[in-house]
């Protein structure tokens, strides 16, 4: 049986209405892998309809950024979402989206927008909150589910709706990765299979920052980040945008270690830009 797939908001905003029980929502921008059907299955979880967005949205590329090149398969993305059970779609187009004229944007401005995804992509979340703030009002769910792949995306939807005052369960669900470490990104089809080698390399000093806090947890956290920000330069094609261990809710960079931390990077290898982090909890 074909899904619903609801191409114009009335259409969306009908059909949710004669949703009954709890929706939940798994927003995407389409070339769907493990990582975002791993969210469907918790979302199935956690309600009694699941709907999906496929959406590339695109206030949330800067203009060098690969907004056209980005993979879109619709048809590919439905079939395989339909099977980790999503009921419903919503796949709007940017006339939808943004009209002409559009100007009324969601611009975080916590201290935090200024860190990590913050501080390189400056136009980033205010694309990104701007958009899921729009999908929530029209797809109108009781939970949403989101990646912590994308940690600070995280903390920026799930504050964004504390302080809006929406109705809606913000659930973060875990990283996924390949067998091999690599965290599952849509972009990772931009890799040749050399540059994949290589990119493997962010998981493993990854892990590696957890070995040596676990071993040495009286170190200087910011000695440790110089060492791994020079491994992650020594990369083959690889160049480091910025590795960090932070607080897990501020995303300060930390002076001292402490109980729960965030070893998180972001690197290009070639011209893909990959991200990774690790939660650290030296207790367990
Ligand atoms: P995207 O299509 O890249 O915008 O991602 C849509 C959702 O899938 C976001 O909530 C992401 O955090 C999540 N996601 C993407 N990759 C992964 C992954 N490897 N593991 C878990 N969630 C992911």
């Amino acid at each position: 049986m074909t899904p619903p797939v609801h191409q114009s908001i009335e259409a969306m905003k009908q059909a949710r209405q004669a949703m009954t029980g709890r929706v939940a929502f798994v927003p995407t921008m389409g070339a769907l892998h493990e990582g975002h059907l791993s969210l469907v299955r918790k979302a199935k979880e956690l309600a009694d309809t699941v709907v999906m967005s496929i959406y590339v949205n695109p206030s949330q590329f800067a203009p060098h950024e690969d907004l056209d090149k980005y993979p879109r398969d619709l048809q590919g993305d439905i079939d395989k979402a339909v099977s980790a059970g999503v009921d419903e779609f919503f796949a709007p187009n940017n006339d939808m989206m943004y009209p002409e004229g559009f100007g009324c944007w969601v611009e975080p401005d916590w201290p935090m927008m200024r860190l990590l995804e913050g501080a390189s992509r400056p136009r980033f979340f205010r694309g990104v909150a701007t958009i899921v703030l729009k999908l929530f009002n029209i797809v109108q769910p009781n939970v949403a589910i989101f990646g912590l792949k994308d940690y600070q995306q995280f903390l920026v939807i799930e504050r964004m709706t504390r302080e809006l005052h929406l109705d809606i369960e913000i659930i973060g669900a875990p990283l996924i990765r390949e067998a091999d470490g690599l965290a599952m990104s849509s972009r990772n089809a931009y890799l040749t299979s050399e540059q994949r080698k290589h990119a493997l390399l962010l998981n493993q000093i990854l892990k590696e920052t957890e070995t040596a806090l676990r071993q040495h947890p009286e170190q200087h956290p910011q000695r440790l980040c110089e060492t791994m920000r020079e491994r992650i330069s020594q990369i083959p094609e690889g160049e480091l945008d910025y590795f960090e261990l932070v607080d897990p809710k501020e995303l300060t960079p930390l002076e001292t270690t402490q109980p729960t931390m965030l070893a998180v990077l972001a690197a290009r290898v070639g011209q893909t830009r990959l991200i990774d982090n690790q939660l650290i909890e030296l207790n367990h």
